[in-house]
């Protein structure tokens, strides 16, 4: 086998190796079949076996009740931008967003461009986006309340959710998905792209509650209604197949290999902690979230003299690490540390960190 590089890509990402691997040996023929999962029917036992394995670990991991559907939908989360105001914000109805950063901003302009009812509750814009604002006032009438748990850009992310009462929660969970437990009965609707935590690209997973289909008018176009990946079991056309095997195998290998998202929390909370603790040490490198707002997931940081940033880049990468580049909109550092990145990378990122210290103060 070629040698894996340690990846701390944004997305799409790391994926583990024992799934790749998995997905190596059954490339040509899955299961005796003769065929990839790429080339059978979806409609054929073999994959509705799979999808149904999807959807039962993730109902697992999270510990979803009987009220939660899991549905695969197509077009990633950014769609998912567009059919929530779609299907959530009827007549003379005002949502509530908080804006936490660019992935936030762009769920409200949708909503924006089909002259939904919406209101921007918080927002740390103001503060560059840096930190999640800690003070705001939710209407009780809102149809929801939409966050982003995690800001994959600026690295970071809710610790608290916030308090909504009765009015159900929608979270884009793109980048933090599966990646602790969660109490899923605060929400109607969860949300995120394969592509960061779960798998390839190609298809978003929706955790949806039940008592939200009610509220769907009719005459929407049928792709962009959730009542018909609900009726149709995500079945109305073909769904991303190929995605959907990967998740059913990134979702058995955090069942049983990792041991649930509790031991996974442990575990990720140890990769931040070691990569925090590496660029607190000193002035050297500076964190860019503020600190009681830092994302587990998405590390964000500069080097002061920002000239050496392209150096650092290089050199990682001639030492084995991919993928540390900031988001273009704002630059610097970012080293991503989904689920599927080993505590085994993050150990050779910080001595990389350390060694690059040493060599350029
Ligand atoms: C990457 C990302 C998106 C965009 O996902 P697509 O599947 O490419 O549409 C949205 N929200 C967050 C938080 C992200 O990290």
């Amino acid at each position: 086998m070629t040698n894996r590089i340690h990846n701390f890509s944004a997305g799409p990402s790391a994926l583990p190796t024992e799934v790749m691997k998995e997905i190596q040996e059954n490339l040509l023929s899955y299961k005796g079949s003769g065929m990839s999962v790429m080339e059978m029917s979806h409609r054929g036992d073999l994959f509705m076996e799979i999808i149904e394995e999807a959807r039962m670990r993730i109902k697992r991991l999270y510990n979803l009740s009987e009220a939660y559907e899991v549905l695969f939908v197509h077009g990633g989360a950014s769609l998912q931008f567009a059919m929530i105001p779609m299907n959530f914000i009827g007549e003379g109805q005002t949502a509530d967003y908080i804006e936490t950063g660019i992935w936030s901003t762009k769920a409200i302009a949708e909503a924006r461009i089909q002259n939904k009812g919406v209101r921007v509750a918080a927002s740390s814009k103001d503060r560059e986006f840096t930190c999640i604002p800690k003070a705001f006032a939710l209407s009780p009438d809102a149809p929801f309340v939409h966050i982003t748990t995690n800001n994959t850009v600026r690295g970071t992310q809710w610790h608290a959710l916030p308090e909504t009462g009765s009015v159900p929660l929608i979270a884009d969970m793109s980048s933090d998905i599966l990646s602790r437990p969660l109490d899923v009965s605060r929400f109607g609707m969860i949300y995120g792209g394969a592509q960061k935590n779960m798998g390839p690209s190609g298809t978003a997973v929706v955790i949806l509650r039940k008592d939200m289909v009610e509220k769907i008018p009719a005459g929407l176009p049928t792709m962009l209604s959730y009542r018909t990946y609900v009726e149709k079991e995500s079945m109305f056309n073909t769904p991303a197949t190929f995605p959907v095997y990967a998740i059913s195998l990134v979702t058995k290998w955090l069942e049983e290999t990792m041991g649930g998202l509790k031991a996974m929390e442990e575990i990720n909370t140890r990769k931040a902690e070691k990569l925090y603790a590496a660029m607190d040490e000193d002035d050297f490198y500076c964190g860019t979230a503020e600190k009681e707002s830092r994302s587990l997931m998405n590390i964000t940081f500069r080097i002061r003299n920002h000239d050496l940033e392209p150096v650092f880049i290089e050199e990682a990468l001639k030492a084995g690490m991919a993928g540390l580049k900031g988001h273009k909109s704002v630059g610097g550092l970012r080293a991503s540390i989904y689920n599927a990145v080993s505590e085994n990378s993050v150990d050779a990122l910080c001595a990389f960190m350390g060694d690059f210290k040493r060599k350029n103060r």
